[in-house]
């Protein structure tokens, strides 16, 4: 909980692809949970709050940094809070699937065409340095895949499938989601 009067500090997310070639750059790695690293965790979980989400890395938000959040549970309906995962580090991965992709620094953009390990095993360090190691599969594991790429700079777009295809989300005028497949998006009036 955070305490009364403490500020709450939103970042600018960086975006695709006015901001490709910051995206583009490598994260370093955390050497120890100092202040700076602190509070960019909260800088992130703050961002992150303000947006419907399931993961966010420290370089979209401008941070060289790898620590990322992750939300878990997006397939139960109710997203778990988020995990501030630090130096995460994917240790074994199942095989490769096709999935669901989106990424906040490409807003209104979705797929169902990236090609991620269904389930993988990953190890790095809580929001308290301790060591955590876990499995997750699904929807779990294509965040944790997602946001790790992010500290290579790498982006959801690089993962898509030969072919695969790329979609405008578009609301309707009663506020309704669509999906529409990008190159008719602009062609249909
Ligand atoms: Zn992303």
């Amino acid at each position: 909980m955070r305490e009364w009067g403490t500020s709450v500090t939103v970042r600018k997310i960086l975006l695709y692809p006015k901001d490709e070639a910051a995206l583009r750059r490598k994260s370093l790695g955390v050497k120890r949970l100092d202040d700076e690293v602190k509070s960019l965790i909260t800088d992130l979980k703050d961002t992150l709050a303000t947006q419907a989400g399931a993961g966010l890395a420290a370089p979209q938000i401008g941070v060289l940094r790898r620590v990322v959040l992750v939300r878990f549970g997006q397939e139960t309906g109710e997203m778990d809070p988020p995990l501030a995962l630090i130096n995460p580090i994917i240790t074994a991965t199942g095989p490769l699937g096709t999935g669901f992709d989106g990424c906040l620094s490409m807003p209104g953009l979705a797929t169902w065409d990236t090609i991620r390990p269904t389930w993988l095993i990953f190890s790095a360090r809580d929001e308290n340095w301790k060591q955590i190691k876990r499995r997750v599969e699904g929807i779990d594991a294509i965040v944790v895949h997602h946001e790790i790429d992010h500290l290579n700079g790498v982006l959801f777009l690089d993962r898509m499938e030969k072919g695969g295809k790329l979609y405008v989300v578009q609301k309707d005028e009663n506020g309704e989601e669509h999906f529409v497949e990008l190159g008719k998006a602009f062609s249909s009036g």
